[in-house]
């Protein structure tokens, strides 16, 4: 089975506190009562983690099947 995270990617993204480019680190995302960790454009400088709207309305789904699939 596949298990990509869809098509996030940090580049061409900035950091909206300090204006650094996000890089594509490990981040715990809690959904439906569980956490898990999946990569999402982060900040190394201040931490902030962008959400990509994609993510946040269907791409759960699929984050769903990888915790199934385990
Ligand atoms: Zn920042």
């Amino acid at each position: 089975m596949k298990a990509e995270a869809g098509e996030i990617r940090a580049e061409g993204w900035t950091c909206a506190s300090c204006g650094s480019p996000l890089e594509l680190l490990p981040a715990d995302i809690a959904y439906m009562g569980s956490s898990f960790q999946v990569e999402l454009p982060r900040c190394r400088k201040c931490g902030f983690t962008l959400i990509p709207q994609d993510l946040a309305e269907g791409k759960m789904l699929e984050v769903e099947k990888l915790l199934e699939d385990k």
